[in-house]
């Protein structure tokens, strides 16, 4: 595959932008080797430079599960772009997708929005402060929710060790009040808990684990946390960036039937523009400013043609539902990729839910963080260009989820699994 036109903008690139690219994820840093550039996207497909054309599975990390430019989003852009882009007074637009989520996730009442998925947990998580009038935030290692400062962290030595920061720039005054606990680990949170019990004041949780590579919950653990938070006075902060109309139109909460106190969104609601949100119980959202005094402004919250991107897309999921067929497509995905690992005897595990998969390149089940890097990442790079080369994009890291979209067919799944074969046929 001829990637010279790539190459050539990814050098012009690292010479006045950090490292060629405005996110690191996109630096193909797991796998070695210079990123695609891409030029255009239709359906399931990405169109780069070099004139390649790749059956994409990143999905833009989540946003895209309707497939690239579909028509009707392409549409309702175009009206609001022909009114303005943006005018910092309020637009109905605001109210209409507001009123979307809250349908489809009952446990919001009220919600605000941000421009990304980082403003939206670092506001929540100054919301679960402000609300509680405590510090500590607990979070599992293996979830990501941002680059917010006091969320870098990684665990300390002890279970009960304030979390240390995980990249410099952040004080460690920022995450001194961040328990980092491993997921899955509930009696972890339950001597979190007893140890301080009037210290709480949130704990946010990736309720399907998408940025360790896809993990589950196991059974119970969701519910404990949430009975956990109710018992201590603490609030149950669901990041649903990537989970929220992904694994249901409702998120993990419809499919947990949990009901946390704040969720965070991102990702699928801006159909691919910048947006964020966070929302909850009321009670705790009308601590906001101007409502309250917990401040959080934004002079592109709510921007309109943003709005109009994920209005129209969640209108298209709501009348389409495609979530039993992603789900059901996504499964045979993910059983064909596991047969094609055992027929070239790889030791690996699968993790699907919804739309969302990882093969991972290690035998153990994959449950937490400490699991998930055991994984065979060298193994992986080798996966990852082979089925480049047979223009399957995927994410280019072990530790990311792979998206299928309503745009993927039952053909592209077969062609999938099909170069899967002869990939993995060649890295035993
Ligand atoms: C992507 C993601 C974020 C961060 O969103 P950005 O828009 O990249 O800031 C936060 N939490 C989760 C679970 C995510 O997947």
């Amino acid at each position: 595959m001829n990637r010279d036109q790539s190459r050539k903008h990814f050098e012009r690139a690292c010479r006045v932008i950090p490292g060629g690219v405005n996110s690191p994820a996109r630096a193909f840093g797991g796998v070695g080797g210079d990123p695609l550039y891409i030029a255009r996207g239709e359906g399931a497909h990405l169109f780069d430079v070099d004139g390649n054309r790749l059956l994409d599975y990143v999905g833009s990390w989540g946003p895209h599960i309707l497939g690239h430019n579909h028509p009707a989003v392409v549409e309702a852009v175009q009206q609001s772009l022909l009114c303005g882009t943006s005018f910092g007074a309020p637009t109905e637009a605001e109210t209409l997708l507001a009123e979307t989520i809250i349908e489809a996730m009952p446990s919001i009442e009220q919600v605000r929005m941000v421009s990304s998925g980082t403003e939206a947990t670092m506001s929540a998580i100054r919301l679960a402060r402000g609300f509680t009038g405590r510090d500590v935030i607990v979070k599992f290692a293996g979830c990501y929710h941002g680059h917010v400062d006091s969320l870098l962290v990684q665990a300390g030595s002890a279970a009960t060790t304030l979390g240390v920061p995980s990249s410099p720039g952040v004080p460690k005054g920022c995450t001194a009040d961040t328990v980092c606990l491993e997921f899955n680990d509930l009696p972890q949170v339950e001597a979190l808990f007893a140890s301080r019990p009037r210290s709480v004041a949130g704990v946010i949780v990736e309720p399907v684990v998408g940025n360790m590579g896809v993990v589950l919950p196991e059974c119970g653990f969701l519910e404990g946390l949430s009975a956990l938070c109710r018992r201590y006075g603490a609030l149950l902060i669901f990041d649903e960036v990537m989970t929220g109309f992904r694994v249901a139109y409702g998120g993990a909460q419809a499919r947990f039937g949990i009901r946390p106190d704040l969720t965070t969104l991102g990702k699928i609601i801006g159909g691919g523009m910048p947006v964020g949100a966070y929302g909850g119980r009321k009670d705790v959202m009308q601590r906001i400013s101007p409502a309250g005094p917990v401040y959080q402004a934004g002079t592109l919250s709510g921007n309109p043609l943003a709005m109009a991107c994920g209005l129209a897309t969640l209108r298209v999921l709501k009348e389409t539902d495609p979530y039993a067929r992603l789900e059901q497509e996504t499964a045979r995905l993910a059983r064909g990729l596991s047969q094609a690992a055992r027929d070239a005897g790889l030791p690996h595990t699968v993790a699907s839910a919804g739309s969302m998969f990882t093969l991972f390149f290690s035998g153990n089940p994959v449950v937490n963080y400490k699991l998930a890097t055991q994984c065979d990442t060298k193994r992986f790079a080798r996966y990852f260009w082979g089925m480049i080369e047979r223009g399957i994009y995927l994410p280019c890291s072990q530790f990311e989820a792979n998206f299928v979209s309503a745009a993927h067919t039952p053909a592209d799944i077969d062609a999938t699994i099909a170069a899967a074969h002869e990939v993995l046929a060649g890295l035993a």
